[in-house]
């Protein structure tokens, strides 16, 4: 018997694939099994009381194979199934009683040309001006935004960068998007700036150098938290910063503790007391400047404010990685000594109070489009529903941030998903789960899809629209 060799097409996705048997389409997530378009990755389902192990369930089982799902088992958006163009209910909208209230939780996999990925790293190291354009493969996926504390921002992605530049740069913004949110590690480029090595939960490689703590504060707030520490051991210390050098014995932690002034003369842009701007270029070297030698931003020492041949000082940068210890000769010259066994543990103390450096990956998407009609007839009530907080927007069980404001824009830490939650359609843009969780009777209120709604073991028995199966594992740490 000749099997007919048919190509079908997938509709969930505008790209519409004509997608031959036994093969994939061209998101690798919808494949031609025996004539029908199935999703080829199991539908996730987490659960509580399921503590160890995880199980393959079939959905849409002809046969029981009598081992029921625990009753708190949570069906996600990962593997469910996209509903393009969305004016069908979504592929799982499922009832469960919680704690005596009826809940209704709406999955779906959404489809995001409005995404981006904001990426933190902890480094003091200047990685590239803001502003600058962040590549990856050659292409522009992102710019250098804000810097924050003790770490240097990425913005990238974006609709501007899947859409509206040239085709090669929509595929590669949207695959650096993909394997970051999946949590893979992607080296990204910054014009006129560093190479860095970004992976979401992991320290960041910068020009190739595995990046070990983020700093302990600025150089100010080093002197605030240590200054009393160091009183009665060293003359003078300068905490080395690229954005607020610190001087004890100007600083206003200095003065409380009756710090004695040294003449001592920063080159930088004084700010208030003990505290400077611009002491150097930002770079790889001291506290996110280009020093290596940190002499570099001293001027000459005036014996009339009090310097002295003999007067000690301590330069550290505000991770304890770089220090050093000097002492003013008979011509007011620092010369360096060996740091005394005393002040060791002052800059033990910096390096200790510093924590490990990771690049944190959050995932931003508007999921105020089209998708929302899945959910309800009403759209805009869904959005009013999220954010007056009686829905709860779950993207693979993991929580999000909800910006106020108009529509659903929501953020989210991508290593509180499972793993490969994320997936990606050629038009380009990103495959993301989300689960919309409320009390039935606001879901009845919402003019939510009310025919469409299953309980758990209707579900599991029916399946969704494409047959697929179910994998149950146990709810990640949500750090909750
Ligand atoms: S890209 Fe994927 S979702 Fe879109 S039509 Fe092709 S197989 Fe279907």
């Amino acid at each position: 018997m000749t099997q007919t060799v048919e190509k079908i097409r997938c509709d969930a996705c505008p790209v519409m694939c004509f997608i031959a048997p036994g093969q994939t389409g061209a998101c690798d997530r919808y494949a031609n099994a025996d004539g029908r378009i199935v999703r080829t990755d199991p539908v996730l389902m987490l659960s509580r009381s399921l503590t160890t192990g995880q199980r393959i369930v079939p959905f849409a089982a002809r046969e029981w194979d009598g081992n029921p799902l625990p009753a708190d088992s949570f069906v996600t958006g990962i593997g469910s199934g996209t509903t393009y163009p969305d004016y069908k209910p979504a592929p799982f909208i499922v009832s469960s009683v919680v704690d005596g209230a009826d809940m209704v939780t709406v999955v779906t996999e959404a489809i995001f040309s409005y995404c981006g990925v904001k990426v933190k790293i902890d480094t003091d190291r200047h990685l590239g001006a803001e502003g600058a354009v962040v590549r990856a493969g050659g292409e522009a996926v992102g710019h250098v935004t804000t810097a924050e504390y003790g770490s240097q921002m990425l913005s990238l992605g974006g609709v501007h960068h899947l859409t509206g530049g040239s085709k090669a740069e929509g595929r590669i913004t949207c695959s650096a998007m993909l394997a970051l949110c999946n949590g893979e590690a992607v080296e990204l480029t910054i014009d006129g700036g560093s190479s860095v090595v970004v992976q979401a939960g992991k320290p960041p490689i910068v020009d190739g150098q595995l990046e070990r703590r983020m700093r302990v504060g600025c150089g100010s707030a080093t002197i605030g938290m240590f200054a009393s520490q160091w009183r009665g051991l060293v003359d003078e210390v300068v905490v080395v910063d690229d954005h607020i050098t610190g001087v004890v014995s100007e600083h206003q932690a200095g003065k409380v503790l009756d710090w004695q002034p040294t003449g001592i003369k920063i080159k930088g842009s004084r700010s208030t007391p003990g505290r400077y701007f611009k002491v150097s270029d930002p770079g790889l070297g001291w506290g996110g400047t280009r020093l290596t030698d940190p002499l570099e931003i001293l001027g000459d020492w005036n014996a009339k404010k009090g310097a002295r041949p003999g007067l000690t000082m301590l330069m550290v940068s505000t991770t304890g990685e770089e220090f050093g210890y000097y002492v003013l000769d008979d011509d007011l010259v620092p010369q360096q000594q060996p740091l005394p066994e005393a002040l060791r543990d002052s800059v033990r103390l910096i390096d200790e109070n510093c924590e490990p450096s990771l690049c944190t990956v959050l995932f931003m998407g508007g999921a105020g489009g089209s998708l929302r009609a899945g959910v309800t007839t009403n759209p805009v009530r869904l959005t009013r529903s999220i954010q007056s907080g009686e829905t709860r927007l779950t993207s693979g069980g993991a929580a999000c941030y909800i910006w106020p404001g108009g529509g659903i824009t929501f953020m989210v830490d991508v290593t509180r998903l499972p793993k490969g939650a994320f997936g990606y359609v050629p038009t380009p843009a990103l495959v993301a789960p989300l689960e919309f969780t409320l009390p039935r009777g606001d879901y009845e209120a919402l003019g939510g899809h009310l025919a469409a709604i299953r309980t758990l073991d209707e579900t599991q028995a029916e399946g969704g629209e494409y047959p697929t199966a179910a994998r149950i594992t146990p709810w990640p740490d949500q750090g909750e």
